[in-house]
């Protein structure tokens, strides 16, 4: 007795459980422990919807069954099927993912846990790149191939008893059916689900054009009865003849397939379906070659109509011979010949690797069997055609991009490892450029949180707001980074025109001149001797550094007045901590407000302001041309940076008492750091942010008050 025998043995009696009966009947594939598990599955899920009905007034626990027999059907393992009858606890009962693996292992919980998840993505627009995108994310977001099985039987379950919904619901799960699950059924190979799919989803869509077109189809059937006979027979002693064992069928064309094909090619019902269909399936790939010949020596073959897949198989793996023949009364048939096993790959394509082969041992990962379905076909194509269908497959399966949502249902792809900047800038480059914050799922989100398959994405955008220079560092889309050094570089561009513009007016001034006075003619040399466009690219030049104003101003000069020496300053510039990215604060001497300070010009990096009596000074002062003389502006209203030193005696909690203490003087410690003298003394230097010098003497002053610390004082460069 098989396992799946002996446990329906064991089965209470009762019309309710028939179909459960039907299911384990179908399992003579699998081994005792695996029927067990899928019988106990079934209880458990028959127990969590205890009392739940379908909308035909079923009991609930029926549809999962139907699920779990279409993929016994496919012959999947166990752990599909355990999945298929659980598929809806999470959504629909009091058990969740946890509750699941603690009784039927990761795998099944994983799949039920993915299954449910797609449930929730939903597919709002209609456009064709909308539907291929919604396709990739259903597959990234499944991970094991097995999700998508499930889900596709959940669907075609759900189409054969779509009967019983309102018409608006059933035109639409049609529709979905037809733009994302049956096309999904076709990538994966699985003929047999994609055909049902699409006659199905075909019939609730456009129940009108379905009847007519069936009607149609069943008054030819009853014509044909005959001739497809008559063929049949004659094939079959043919083959008898030659000693070949074959299965020969006829073959009928789904509707949607013909219906897809009157559209298209705009042919009538006729001419598509007055051509004959047959199969011959036979033991080996020798053995179709030598049918071949049997065909052709039966019926004339059509010219330029013989197709040999099986040497050059089909992008989706399909291997058969394929050949148009004169049939009798030269009416054309159509014969596909192949193997068994090119059969049931042509009919569940990658579910052909779950199948069950006792004696192998059972290891390796449904992610593994998918990758070696893909190897598979990969060997196969090396003949020569197309790879690019197995590449969009690879990719669908192993993706390396995650698929998110608009706010509005669009759906952008990205790729792995992208934040909400790089959605931002994806959405529009605009957008990326003001986006202050993020939401996930509604949730607000720091703006370098990574993006999830499935998730929907809105962008918090203010005006006025611009580019952080940081998230260069973690963006990951060429558009993101680009737009974003793009965005700095002009603004770079505009400092620098502003502070060289400022720069120049100022030695101008010094000269008594200013830049409306000076002649057009001296203006023009004077570009053209520095190689530069416009007035605008010499103020630029000028604020990065790599011009000085006083020396440009005196080429400005009238030639009369040139090189007299007789100017006379009026005094400093005034640097208010507004200038932007080209006017910079020295990290060796920390100037605040009210320090005496002077302006070093640092080849394109601007104006680098030092404290006066900054040690780096000495050096500087070799090339005199490069300073200018600049000082704070009254009422300067920003916080700058600044290092302190204090001197402490060693004892606990000292640290935060000190800084503590800063916080209490509205100073932000930027930077701490902590150098042991002795067992006794330590000294902390910290980097805090001060609006001035008399900001920094209150700090300091309030830390000198502390017993604990025995000096502190600000650190000279
Ligand atoms: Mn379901």
């Amino acid at each position: 007795m098989s396992s799946a025998a002996s446990i329906l043995s064991r089965l209470p009696r009762g019309k309710q459980y028939a179909d459960i009966k039907d299911l384990l009947a179908q399992l003579d594939y699998l081994g005792e422990e695996q029927v067990n598990a899928v019988y106990e599955a079934y209880r458990f899920g028959a127990e969590a919807h205890e009392g739940q009905k379908r909308l035909s007034g079923e009991p609930y626990i029926t549809h999962p069954v139907a699920v779990a027999a279409i993929l016994a059907e496919l012959r999947m393992d166990h752990q599909s099927l355990c999945a298929a009858l659980l598929h809806d606890v999470i959504e629909d009962t009091g058990i969740d993912k946890a509750g699941i693996a603690s009784r039927f292992g990761d795998d099944v919980a994983e799949i039920v846990d993915a299954v449910s998840k797609l449930d929730q993505l939903k597919f709002k627009s209609r456009a064709e790149a909308q539907a291929e995108s919604f396709r990739k994310m259903l597959l990234a977001v499944a991970r094991d191939i097995r999700v998508i099985l499930v889900k596709l039987a959940d669907r075609l379950h759900n189409m054969r008893t779509l009967e019983v919904m309102a018409p608006e619901k059933r035109a639409r799960i049609a529709r979905e059916t037809l733009d994302i699950y049956a096309p999904i059924a076709n990538r994966l190979g699985i003929h047999a689900v994609r055909v049902e799919l699409e006659d199905l989803g075909f019939r609730y869509l456009y129940p009108n054009r379905y009847k007519v077109l069936e009607r149609n189809l069943k008054k030819s059937v009853g014509n044909r009865r005959q001739v497809v006979r008559k063929i049949l027979s004659t094939v079959d002693s043919a083959l008898a003849e030659a000693g070949i064992d074959a299965r020969v069928s006829g073959r009928e064309k789904h509707l949607y397939s013909i219906y897809q094909k009157m559209r298209r090619k705009g042919r009538s019902l006729s001419e598509i379906v007055d051509v004959y269909g047959f199969r011959i399936v036979v033991d080996r790939v020798d053995t179709c070659y030598r049918v071949l010949g049997v065909v052709h020596r039966l019926y004339k073959p059509m010219p330029g109509r013989f197709k040999d897949y099986i040497a050059i198989p089909r992008m989706n793996g399909y291997q058969s011979l394929h050949t148009t023949l004169f049939g009798p009364n030269g009416i054309p048939i159509e014969m596909q010949i192949r193997t068994e096993d090119m059969d049931t790959l042509a009919e569940t394509g990658v579910a052909s690797h779950w199948f069950y082969k006792s004696g192998e041992k059972s290891g390796a990962t449904a992610h593994a069997q998918a990758r070696e379905w893909l190897d598979r076909m990969v060997e196969m194509q090396k003949t020569g055609s197309s790879e690019e269908f197995l590449e969009s497959v690879r990719i669908d399966l192993f993706p390396d991009k995650v698929y998110v949502f608009t706010p509005k249902g669009e759906i952008k792809r990205l790729p792995r490892g992208s934040t909400a900047v790089d959605f931002a800038y994806a959405v529009h480059t605009g957008v990326g450029n003001r986006c202050v914050g993020a939401k996930i799922d509604r949730r607000p989100v720091p703006l370098h949180t990574m993006l999830h398959n499935g998730q929907t994405v809105e962008i918090i955008t203010a005006r006025g707001a611009r580019p952080n220079p940081s998230w260069v560092n973690f963006v990951v889309t060429a558009k993101a980074r680009a737009a974003i050094r793009g965005y700095l570089k002009k603004l770079r561009h505009s400092d620098a025109v502003k502070l060289g513009k400022r720069m120049l007016g100022k030695a101008l001034t010094d000269l008594s001149l200013n830049i409306r006075k000076v002649s057009r003619n001296k203006l023009k040399e004077t570009l053209a001797e520095l190689n530069l466009e416009n007035l605008e690219a010499l103020y630029a030049e000028i604020g990065l550094g790599h011009q000085l104003a006083p020396l440009i101003a005196r080429r400005l000069l009238p030639d009369s007045e040139d090189g007299d020496g007789t100017t006379d300053p009026l005094g400093p510039m005034a640097i208010a901590g507004t200038e932007g990215m080209l006017v910079t604060y020295a990290k060796c001497c920390y100037p605040v407000p009210k320090d005496t300070i002077m302006g070093y010009l640092s080849a394109g990096r601007g104006l680098v302001v030092h404290r006066e009596t900054c040690g780096n000074l000495v050096d500087y002062r070799k090339q005199p041309d490069k300073w200018i003389a600049v000082e704070w502006e009254e009422g300067v209203q920003r916080e700058f940076p600044v290092e302190i030193r204090v001197d402490v005696i060693n004892r606990m909690g000292v640290l935060a008492a000190v800084s503590a203490n800063i916080a209490g003087s509205k100073s932000n410690i930027e930077n701490v750091q902590v150098v042991e003298r002795d067992g006794d003394h330590s000294t902390l230097t910290f980097l805090i942010q001060v609006t001035g010098d008399e900001h920094l003497r209150a700090v300091l002053d309030g830390i000198r008050s502390m017993t604990e610390v025995l000096r502190v004082q600000r650190v000279c460069a």
